[in-house]
């Protein structure tokens, strides 16, 4: 399957700021940056003179985030916190979130301070210039290890090749999304999500915009590896059937290996040449059990996936919500609920 951009579609400008924005942030156990973070986004909303609602998102953590989160929705009128029923994971926050915004305009951003906020406005330029998605693709990253940056690098190659969907290289959820790129993402209600995959997908005027990455603020990576792993394989088996075709390929290697090697013996046979084969017997039994067990292990995958798909369960749960930056009435949007 390759899925072609349109990038001969014709921009037209809008030339004008948006009349409403909306930030999504995601927090899994942030304590030790949300109060750097609701400075800098102090000084961000103090800029703007249309209404700006910033919906913090706390997916189930464990330390003080959801109390810091509550007390600042009190204190500041443009904040919005929502704390999901349990954790759900980055992309499904992600979701949640957006399902609450209402702004004209959205951005998504993490909350350790990776994705500046200082970058926004720059966004809300390539808006004006026509752009529906302007995302941050990292130019340099501080502060990661060897190893993320590797498999960084080797996994967006593979998903290009495998795929055939150019997601762009050394991006993450950083994006700023025009109101109708934000609708179009979230009637895609699939449950294992890649969002910036998902973001490529639907199309529309896409522009990157190239940034910095600095270090996380304060606290440690809520991305170890086996987590990223997860976010990989979901990634490639939301998007192509590719695996299972590389399957059966193996499966079609592994039978004419098999049926050379038959030749080969009865060969050697009717030369009178005896092979007393007990280290081609097992040698042949683990090769054959392995290549089954990878097979059965892909189309696994798979049908979990359909399985899971089929339970039609809502994405996630909402525990609680507080503050309301934007009136439904000043937009004319009505929030998506939890279950659609
Ligand atoms: N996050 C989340 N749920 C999770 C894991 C992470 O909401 O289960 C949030 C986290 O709080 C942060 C963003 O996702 O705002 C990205 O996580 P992190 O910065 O740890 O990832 P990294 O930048 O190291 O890849
Ligand atoms: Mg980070």
């Amino acid at each position: 399957m390759t899925i072609t951009q349109p990038s001969t579609l014709i921009r037209t400008p809008r030339n004008r700021d948006p009349q409403s924005i909306s930030l999504v942030i995601p927090c899994y156990n942030e304590e030790e940056v949300l109060p750097e973070l609701r400075s800098r986004l102090r000084e961000l909303v103090a800029q703007y003179s249309c209404p700006v609602e910033v919906v913090l998102i706390d997916d189930g953590s464990k330390d003080r985030t959801w109390p810091l989160l509550a007390q600042y929705a009190q204190e500041d009128s443009f904040i919005k916190a929502i704390r999901m029923s349990r954790n759900f994971g980055h992309q499904t926050a992600i979701t949640c979130g957006l399902d609450q915004t209402r702004g004209e305009v959205v951005v998504i951003l993490d909350a350790d301070l990776q994705d500046p906020p200082e970058l926004i406005p720059e966004m809300i330029r390539e808006w004006r210039d026509g752009y529906d998605v302007v995302y941050g693709q990292r130019r340099k990253r501080f502060g990661e290890s060897v190893s993320k940056k590797f498999f960084a690098f080797a996994f967006y190659r593979t998903f290009e090749r495998v795929v055939g969907l150019q997601v762009p290289r050394d991006t993450g959820d950083f994006r700023l999304m025009d109101r109708r790129a934000v609708d179009a993402l979230q009637s895609l209600r699939e449950r294992h999500r890649f969002v910036r995959g998902m973001v490529s997908w639907i199309g529309y005027h896409q522009k990157a915009l190239p940034y910095d990455r600095p270090e996380r603020f304060a606290g440690v990576t809520k991305y170890p590896f086996r987590k990223s792993l997860f976010l990989a394989i979901d990634a490639i088996t939301s998007f192509t059937y590719a695996p299972l075709r590389i399957a059966s390929y193996l499966g079609i290697a592994t039978s004419a290996f098999a049926f050379l090697y038959i030749i080969v013996v009865i060969v050697l046979k009717i030369m009178g040449i005896n092979d007393p084969g007990y280290t081609s017997t097992m040698a042949s039994i683990l090769l054959l059990g392995g290549v089954q067990l990878t097979v059965l292990g892909i189309l696994g995958e798979y049908v979990g996936r359909i399985f899971e798909q089929g339970q039609q369960r809502p994405l996630y749960l909402i525990d609680q919500i507080q503050g309301e930056p934007l009136q439904t009435e000043a937009t004319g949007r009505n929030q998506r609920s939890c279950c659609q």
